[in-house]
């Protein structure tokens, strides 16, 4: 018999399976969105619609006996796919489902939530963690329904300090700061805009993603917690217009500065250092604004030689020696590659392949280094070839697209490293272990795509040429050196027989727990302020 309670579970597991995977991904996102839309999560939509039987099963590639991807645990910084294993659920046709569904406010379409709060009369709420007693508590009652989801969850809530959600007053857009942990000092990390489809969605990726910064921001030694700001996008692309885009991040300034600073924004998907100018007019809560307003530029240059300070690391834990000789593969050639790709030349290296599925950057990487065709070779592939995964050589950088390492890519490849700047390089955790079966030396991504978040960090304290506090994450001295930190978490993989996924998981945790020196707590007291003196009130 159907058990619909379990059945709505199921379906918004399902659901949150394929959000994650999907909304791992930063720039290139659409196109993996279409990609499982027509392939891996699929089938549980199918199965549900086409047959009136839903039968949620594992995904094929999820069966590797190092570990699947139902593993959740509450303590991991990237507990990111809710199990569908266990559900096995039989019943009618899926219509009873959205109508059960479409009760739920997590199932609303964001723009749809807010016509919900405005209809509530509530442009802004809360959802906050009381430390002292362990409770959720939430602005309004007639929310409530959003601290359920997060006191209930396993996935991606982990007792984040607070969820602030506001309708801005010139966009009427949702915006969104979720801050996870802020022992270490304010909550950092990038506004996202994003057409999602439910606010469950649009709730996950906030949190999950703030929590990615905590552990990222902790790793690289910042005194930084870890936060995320999301902005559901207009109906229609309004975005796309320039004066309803100015009046958006207007909007999130004027927002952050209501937050008084428990959380500083900086850029990530669906923004461009202009719109974080215009964030930047209304609050000095922000990031990454442009160089000529003092802001940190372009971050890939950073961003590019931290993946060889990680690549240099892993090739001297593994006694490999260093560069000079290597095969190195790159799927990419964008902004973050072409670094590297000089930074290779440079060590002397024998051999770059690269592939990018746009001529256009093919082109401009083989223009901007002539005379180097018999090291390196770039090559157009079509959009979802991964061969490069699979070519023959030392170490394999993934530069593109999140989700390339996973059951059918894994095998394939012989290089003895991976090492590269794409964000979410894992398409589930068990793709990790399955990594370590094969005896791949995997280098967690938010190890070697620091230098992002770090370029931009440090803004507000001025800037230097050749700036040590940049330098130091390139050099050997520094525990927390790209260098000295991915031979300390290969070293723990080893001892303790885990990956080092798990290892830098672990280390990374614990960091983040350390107290800021100077302002412990501030960002609490920041946060307990704003309860008591009804931040959710004072816009009307
Ligand atoms: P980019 O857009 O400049 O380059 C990405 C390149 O990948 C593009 O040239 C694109 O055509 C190519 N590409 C996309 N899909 C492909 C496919 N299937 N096969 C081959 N090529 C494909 O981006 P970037 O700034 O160089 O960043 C690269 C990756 O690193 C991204 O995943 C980004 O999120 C991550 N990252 C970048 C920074 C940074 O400072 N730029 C920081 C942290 C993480």
């Amino acid at each position: 018999m159907l058990n619909y309670r379990r059945l709505s579970v199921g379906l918004r597991q399902a659901t949150t399976c394929a959000s994650n995977v999907f909304l791992f991904n930063t720039r290139q996102t659409k196109h993996l969105s279409f990609k499982f839309s027509s392939g891996y999560f699929q089938r549980f939509y199918a199965s549900a619609s086409v047959t009136g039987q839903i039968s949620l099963n594992p995904p094929r590639r999820t069966q590797h006996g190092g570990g699947t991807c139902s593993s959740v645990s509450k303590t991991s910084p990237f507990r990111s796919i809710l199990s569908a294993r266990s559900l096995s659920l039989s019943g009618p046709a899926c219509s009873k489902v959205e109508a059960k569904a479409s009760k739920s406010l997590l199932d609303l379409q964001p723009n749809d939530f807010v016509d919900f709060m405005k209809e509530k009369k509530i442009w802004r709420c809360f959802v906050v963690y009381d430390r002292k007693t362990g409770e959720v508590r939430v602005s309004h009652p007639e929310l409530t329904e959003l601290g359920d989801f997060a006191r209930d969850d396993r996935v991606d809530y982990d007792k984040h300090e607070a969820m602030f959600l506001e309708i801005g007053e010139r966009s009427g857009c949702l915006l969104g700061a979720f801050v996870w942990r802020t022992n270490r000092g304010q909550a950092c990390g990038g506004i996202r805009l994003w057409d999602y489809t439910t606010m469950e969605q649009y709730l996950r990726d906030g949190l999950r993603l703030g929590q990615g910064m905590g552990v990222k921001s902790a790793l690289a030694g910042l005194w930084a917690g870890g936060g995320k700001g999301v902005v559901q996008q207009p109906r229609l692309g309004e975005h796309l217009d320039p004066n309803t885009r100015s009046k958006i991040f207007f909007d999130y300034g004027d927002f952050l500065s209501s937050l008084n600073g428990c959380y500083v924004a900086a850029e990530d998907v669906g923004l461009n250092v202009r719109d974080l100018d215009n964030v930047h007019m209304f609050t000095r809560y922000t990031t990454c604004i442009s160089e000529e307003k003092g802001g940190s530029g372009n971050p890939s240059v950073a961003t590019g030689k931290g993946v060889i300070c990680a690549m240099e690391g892993a090739l001297d834990f593994l006694h490999m020696g260093t560069l000079v000789g290597k095969r190195i593969g790159i799927q990419g050639a964008g902004n973050v590659s072409t670094v590297i790709v000089e930074e290779l030349l440079k060590k002397e290296v024998s051999h770059i392949y690269v592939t990018d599925c746009h001529m256009n950057r093919v082109t401009d990487m083989r223009n901007r280094f002539p005379g180097t065709a018999d090291i390196l070779q770039v090559e157009k592939v079509p959009l979802d070839d991964n061969g490069v995964l699979a070519h023959h050589c030392d170490i394999i950088s993934p530069c593109a697209l999140g989700n390339v390492l996973n059951g059918e890519t894994i095998p394939t490849i012989q290089a003895k490293i991976v090492c590269g700047a794409a964000n979410n390089q894992l398409g589930c955790p068990s793709d990790n272990h399955l990594l370590k079966e094969r005896g791949i030396t995997y280098i967690v991504d938010y190890l070697a795509n620091r230098m992002g978040i770090v370029n931009c960090a440090n803004e507000t304290y001025g800037r230097l040429p050749d700036d040590p506090a940049i330098d130091r994450h390139f050099g050997r001295e520094w525990e927390n050196s790209i260098f000295l930190m991915t031979k300390k978490i290969l070293k723990k993989a080893a001892t303790e027989d885990i990956t080092p996924v798990e290892a830098a998981n672990a280390i990374a945790d614990k960091l983040s727990m350390d107290l800021h020196p100077v302002w412990p707590h501030r960002s609490q007291q920041i946060i307990d302020s704003l309860v008591e003196n009804k931040w959710h009130l004072q816009k009307v």
